[in-house]
Parts: C-alpha cells; structure tokens; sequence
C-alpha cells in the first residue's frame, strides 16, 4: 500500500496530536484541521504535513477537502464532562449536527471515515441501578461493554451532563444507517481514557476551562492545593495509554483486509481499572516518591458533590471496562502499559512541561 492522503480533523487535540505523528513517521499525507496548533509542535514544519487552521462551525471547504483525501477521521467534538454541563447545546451543535456534515461529506465523495465516538454512549451499568438486585454487583460482567451487544443506560434529560453520550449515540446510529442504506464505509472507535503526554492543560494554566481528572490532580499536586474527589471518588474507569490506543488506531487506519469496515471499536486497557480515589492516592504516591520539594507540605484529598465541582445537572458513569476481544482478534491489538507505569510517565512530562514554563516566565520577569 501506498501513502494515504489523511484528512485528519481536530489534529490538534490530544490523540489527534499523536495520531498525526504516528501517520507522518509512516509516511502518510496528512491534512491537520484544528483550531489550535501547539500540540503539533514541530510536525508544523513537516514537508507531509498541511496545517489549516479553521473552525468547522460555518462555511469551509470540507467537501474539496475530502474529495481530495482517501481517508477522513473525525476526531472534532466537545469532550470534557465540564462542558456538557457548562455548555450542553454547543456540545449537541458540534458533537452531532457539525460532525454529521462531515459524515455526509464522505458519504458523498465515497470515502472511508473513522469517527471517534465515546465508551460514555454505554453509559451506567445495571449494577449501579437502585432497584438492581444482582447476586454479585463487584463482578466486573456487569461493567465490561462489548460494542456489538451491550445495553446503553442514560440518565434522565434533568441530567444533562448525558447529552453528549446522547449526541454521539445518535451519530453512531446514523453513520450505521448510512452504511446500510447507502453502503457507507466507515469505522467508528469508542475510546476508554486515554492518557498520556500532553492530555489537555492545567488549570492554572486556563482558569476558564475544566478539563479531565488527571489535569485537575496533576496542577493540584504542582500547586499544593487539595485534590478534589467528586462523590466520594468511587467511580472506576481504565486508563489507556495513548501509545498503546494510537497503536490500535493506527492498524485502523491501514485496514488490512477491510476488516474494519462498517465495525465498531473499543480501544482501552481492561487491566487499568481504578476508582478515582485510588488514582488521586497513586498519584500523590508518586509525586511524592519523584518529584516534590522535600519538607512541602503534600496535597491533602478532600471530598465534594458532582454539583458543587461541575454545576447542577452532572451525573456520572460508575465503571466501564472495554471488551476488547473484537480488536484483539480482527486486529491482532493487546494494550501494553499498566496503570501504575502510565499515571508515572505521564506525571513526568507534565511536571517537566510545568517546571519548564515557570523557569521560562522568571527568565522573562528578571
Ligand atoms: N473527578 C474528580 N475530581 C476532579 C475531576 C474529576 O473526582 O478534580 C471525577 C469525575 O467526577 C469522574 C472522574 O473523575 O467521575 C473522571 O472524570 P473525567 O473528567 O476525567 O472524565 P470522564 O472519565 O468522566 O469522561
């Protein structure tokens, strides 16, 4: 196979960042939509690399752009809980009707498109129900989701941090009829936390934004303020590295044998599993043990509501765990990095990346 012409959109993000790395080191052509640019860093320079900078939202010229690609991957969308509860009719706008242009856009020009869902379209699991009597709520069957067979369980509408869940199911659904009534090629991933360098930003970095878990811990350990568990900190979730989720989005993207074709994909660690609290407890561990000041004083963990932290209308995903047997044996796929590994070298970029600008901001100040 020859270089593919990549039309990567939202290349800027955080997994967009890494995939296009990954697709110009093999050689491919990529054409990166994003309103930012410096997660690229220097693939800005790269003779493969096309950076546009250009909001989706209004008239642009997706339909030359992918008439002029082989391959589409959409990875634009609103993806931070804080915004589904901040701003939950930007995230319906963008998350569906903006992307369903781009999945009409391929339908159209008959090209393959790999679009980035969520393993929140899951949802809840039948344990955590009120009324659910199960003999062994713990058994991680009742949170393991498989992509071909599992139920989805929402919250109700007053709780709308689900309407992103609710926005990228209905996309899925509709990507899916198109592949039925139309033959549409596509291939849809549901990411399960991936983390790794360059995950979102600090805090204290942009006071404005809300960004994922790891961020919100990671800027307290640096700052000496407390890290906060919301409800307790019971929620679990399986943290996947990004070179391990990059890997699998990579065989994807090459498609040996269209297997991938008009298929769903879980990509996550199984083996990952910890609630939030234990992840505040490791990471405080290893703040510890590698990078604070001997004799500071170290973040205490305190406990506060989903209200009080996000706003009201939050709710959360108790545990999900991927299936991820249809990866393993249509791609031959098998994440690699364990929890304890992935939470440490991604601590060590990000206290390198924080002392670096601080040490850059006194040069300029004295
Ligand atoms: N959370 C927390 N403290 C924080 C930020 C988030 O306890 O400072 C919780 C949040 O309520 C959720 C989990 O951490 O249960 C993961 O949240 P995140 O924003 O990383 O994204 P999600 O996995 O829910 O998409």
């Amino acid at each position: 196979m020859g270089p593919l012409r990549v039309l990567n959109l939202g290349a800027g993000g955080f997994i967009g960042s890494h995939l296009t790395q990954r697709l110009l080191a093999e050689g491919h052509i990529v054409t990166a939509v994003d309103l930012y640019s410096d997660k690229l860093g220097e693939n800005l320079e790269h003779p493969r690399l096309t950076f546009l900078r250009q909001d989706i939202r209004g008239d642009w010229n997706l339909d030359e752009l992918v008439e002029g690609s082989d391959l589409v991957i959409d990875l634009i969308a609103h993806a931070n809980p804080g915004l589904y509860i901040r701003i939950p009719l930007d995230v319906f706008r963008l998350n569906f009707l903006e992307n369903l242009k781009i999945a009409e856009a391929c339908v159209r020009h008959g090209k393959h498109l790999i679009q980035f869902s969520t393993c929140e379209v899951y949802g809840r699991t039948a344990a955590s129900l009120p009324h659910a009597a199960l003999a062994n709520p713990e058994d991680p069957i009742h949170a393991t989701f498989a992509e071909d067979s599992s139920e989805f369980i929402l919250g109700p509408v007053n709780k709308h941090r689900w309407i992103y869940s609710s926005a990228k199911q209905l996309l899925e659904r509709v990507v899916h009829a198109y592949g039925l009534q139309e033959g549409f090629h596509y291939t849809i991933i549901r990411p399960f936390n991936f983390l790794g360098p360059k995950i979102d930003f600090l805090p204290s970095d942009n006071q404005d934004g809300v960004p994922r878990v790891f961020s919100f811990f990671m800027d307290a350990l640096l700052t000496g303020a407390p890290l906060q568990l919301v409800n307790g900190g019971h929620q679990r979730r399986c943290y996947t590295h990004i070179e391990d989720a990059v890997e699998c989005i990579y065989r994807i993207v090459i498609n040996a044998g269209g297997v991938c074709d008009r298929e769903i994909f879980n990509i996550g660690s199984p083996y990952n599993e910890v609630s939030i609290r234990q992840m505040a407890e490791i990471m405080r561990e290893i703040y510890a043990r590698r990078f604070a000041t001997p004799g500071d004083p170290l973040s205490e963990i305190v406990e506060l509501g989903g209200d009080e932290f996000y706003g009201s209308g939050y709710d959360d995903s108790d545990r999900r765990i991927p299936d991820i047997t249809k990866a393993r044996t249509l791609l031959g796929w098998e994440p690699r990095w364990r929890v304890q590994e992935l939470l440490e070298s991604t601590m060590e970029y990000h206290v390198d990346e924080f002392r670096r600008k601080r040490d850059a901001l006194s040069v300029r100040v004295s």
